[in-house]
């Protein structure tokens, strides 16, 4: 078996785990072409404040990763691009790749890695928390920006209260997220520490069922988050947010101590369950890839990332996962791309 280096593997998605499959298989000398729908790469990292386990700068995942695919001679980078079709072949697939502009480039790829992210819940469904009614209710996400702002600089004047909600939707068989998102007990963590940060004299709730810190330094983050920081974990759902003057009431039960409690808040946060993206959604039908019952696209049994012959699964688009689990799974792709390359002979 020889080294072949003449097919072009395609990458579809430029956040964490499609920029470390592409630079991963340019550093190596194979062509790449990564195909971003956006106008930058990152995906989800651009828009973080600060990243668990270690309150890192995300952009710090992404800068050095996208310098590396600017120098590489070998990884051609298309943003505002998407895939609109492909067509199986002898040594891979034929496929067309359309810009913001319209104009559609054909491509012949020998292998194609899928790297389409994910989205959260749409909260419509979830009135009883007020998002979409009531100023101040954000999700996850959304907060994240929030708090970039308040890092910024752009702080409130008074030291406001910040109560999180985690498992919304996830765990909720009634909303269609029967399972656990994997990753709001960290980020749930992380903001409302983050809070303590920014506002010393602001306070922070974290309202649970549940929490799951099984990842290297993952409870001894949430640890210092609580002992350190100050943020208070109240164990309990709550049942209702209702408007009271310019705040929040939030009532609850507090099943640790079997009382009912009630904590009046300038923002709340909803960590809502974690869904496969439309673009991960739409690359599966396109390449007829196998799902999961909720849309992730599902490797081959037993296989990591390989989901068929020459076309590979990288990062959210299998099911949730944190920043680092998103390189790995970058990185696994690479390096099966490089293998079914070199089995030319
Ligand atoms: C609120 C929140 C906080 C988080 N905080 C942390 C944290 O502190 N630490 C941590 O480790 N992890 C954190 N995460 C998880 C982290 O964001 C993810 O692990 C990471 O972003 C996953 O990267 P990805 O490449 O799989 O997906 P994404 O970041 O979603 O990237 C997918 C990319 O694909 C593109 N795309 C989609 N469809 C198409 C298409 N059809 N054609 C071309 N391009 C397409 C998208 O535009 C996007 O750029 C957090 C997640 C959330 C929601
Ligand atoms: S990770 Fe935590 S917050 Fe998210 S669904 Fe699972 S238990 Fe709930």
């Amino acid at each position: 078996m020889g080294v072949h280096k003449e097919q072009t593997t395609l990458v579809i998605g430029g956040g964490a785990a499609g920029i470390e499959a592409a630079r991963m298989l340019g550093q190596a000398g194979y062509p790449v072409v990564l195909v971003e729908k956006s106008n930058r790469l990152g995906g989800v990292l651009n828009q973080l404040a600060s990243s668990f386990p270690r309150w890192e700068d995300p952009v710090k995942f992404v800068e050095p990763r996208i310098k590396d695919l600017e120098q590489s001679a070998s990884v051609k980078v298309l943003l505002e691009s998407t895939v609109i079709g492909c067509q199986k072949t002898e040594n891979g697939y034929q496929v067309q790749i359309k810009n913001i502009n319209g104009a559609v480039e054909e491509l012949q790829v020998g292998a194609v890695i899928i790297a389409t992210g994910f989205e959260m819940m749409d909260l419509s469904g979830y009135g009883e928390y007020g998002h979409g009614a009531f100023p101040n209710v954000y999700d996850s996400l959304e907060f994240e920006a929030v708090l970039k702002e308040w890092s910024a600089g752009k702080k409130p004047e008074k030291p406001p209260v910040v109560a999180f909600f985690k498992c919304v939707g996830s765990r909720d068989r009634s909303k269609g997220y029967p399972y656990c998102s994997k990753i709001c007990c960290m980020y749930s963590a992380k903001q409302a520490g983050l809070v303590k940060d920014l506002l010393p004299e602001a306070k922070s709730y974290v309202f649970y069922m549940d929490y799951r810190a099984s990842g290297k330094e993952y409870e001894e983050f949430v640890r210092s988050v609580i002992e350190d920081k100050h943020v208070r974990y109240v164990r309990g759902r709550p049942a209702k947010v209702l408007p009271e003057d310019d705040r929040l009431l939030i009532r609850c039960e507090d099943t640790l101590m079997g009382v009912p409690i009630e904590v009046r808040a300038d923002y709340i946060v909803l960590a809502a369950a974690i869904r496969p993206s439309r673009g991960t959604t739409e690359m599966a039908e396109m390449f007829g890839l196998e799902t999961d019952a909720y849309g992730f696209i599902e490797p081959e049994p037993f296989q990591a990332v390989k989901v068929q012959e020459r076309v590979f699964l990288a990062g959210s688009c299998g099911f949730a996962v944190e920043t680092l689990g998103a390189l790995q799974q970058g990185a696994a792709a690479a390096a099966q791309a490089m293998a079914v390359l070199n089995q030319a002979d």
